[in-house]
């Protein structure tokens, strides 16, 4: 339901008449609603491991203190926890970051072909530390768009991060991540369960057709998400049972930060799951404005 009030009301004397002005507060109250909601979420994620942390201090300075190998288990717990922190921290920052920044519109004229090749470039080293590879692709294409390049490489790095951490397949414990880029909806599995927006939705929004929305997709050959996770996935904080049990936990926020770019830009985020075929997160976007891109989709 609106909320009204009725601001201060000015007087206008040189005509003599009121102005009143009336707001509607509801989105604003989300928001506030949203702020505070975000913080307390913070609050815990960090106080959980904090409070795990301070335990194993105490254990180390008591019995632990004189077992050799009760010491380096318990480190190796705590460095893990500390790595933990530091990646909600980071992600904590980018968010905010991101908010604060808001007014600034992107505006970079961008190659979504040249980021995907920088970004397998940036990545290889951590798919390698990951045991898992990024396949090539090509890098003499050109798909271009109105974008901020700084974000829309982290959007890809999110997507790859992930898709290293979660898309190992069963058979050869290494995940294989692609990173394409094209033209118009396209589907990344023959069937599939999706969700988030469809090319169709996405192009309503943006003004354009759908055959000109331009794409960039992280797509992995691994076990898939579960249809009940599906849509949840870019909401702040949530983490599926399989991360949970993830010696590497994430902190729930990549996909957030993902979605919170993709939105700035006008696009949108289909993420598409094949059981046991793999996961897909394609990110579409309006198109720069003028002359065609020069590549047909699903290259
Ligand atoms: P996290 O930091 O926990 O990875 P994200 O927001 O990036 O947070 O991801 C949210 C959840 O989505 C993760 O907990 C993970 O279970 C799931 N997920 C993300 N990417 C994939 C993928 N490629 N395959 C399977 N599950 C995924």
């Amino acid at each position: 339901s609106a909320l009204f009030y009725v601001s201060p009301l000015e007087h206008d004397e040189a005509e003599g008449e009121m102005i009143v002005m009336i707001r509607d507060r509801t989105e604003q109250r989300q928001l506030e609603r949203m702020r505070t909601d975000f913080i307390a979420n913070a609050g815990h994620e960090l106080r959980t491991p904090l409070a795990s942390l301070l335990g194993f201090i105490e254990t180390l300075q008591g019995h632990a203190k004189d077992d050799p190998d009760a010491r380096a288990h318990f480190l190796k717990i705590m460095q893990a926890q500390t790595e933990r922190m530091q990646r909600l921290v980071r992600d904590l920052v980018s968010l905010s970051a991101l908010e604060l920044n808001e007014r600034r519109l992107p505006e970079d004229d961008v190659d979504l072909c040249e980021i995907a090749a920088v970004v397998r470039e940036m990545m290889a080293p951590v798919a390698e530390r990951a045991n898992g590879e990024i396949v090539p692709g090509p890098s003499n294409c050109s798909i271009r768009m109105i974008g901020d390049r700084d974000q829309l490489i982290q959007v890809a790095q999110n997507l790859i991060d992930n898709a290293l951490k979660y898309g190992a397949t069963g058979s050869t414990d290494r995940a294989r991540v692609h990173v394409t880029v094209g033209s118009g909806p396209d589907h990344a599995f023959e069937a599939a369960s999706s969700s988030g927006d469809s090319p169709d939705q996405i192009a309503v929004r943006a003004g354009c057709a759908p055959s000109d929305l331009v794409y960039i997709r992280v797509r992995d050959e691994g076990g898939g998400i579960a249809r009940t996770d599906l849509p949840r996935l870019t909401e702040r904080f949530y983490r599926t049972d399989v991360d949970k049990s993830h010696p590497q936990g994430g902190t729930g926020l990549g996909l957030a930060i993902v979605k919170h770019i993709v939105g700035r830009h006008r696009g949108g985020i289909l993420v598409e799951s094949a059981q046991g075929e793999g996961a897909a997160f394609t990110c579409y976007f309006p198109p720069r404005p003028g002359p065609e891109s020069d590549l047909p989709a699903g290259h």
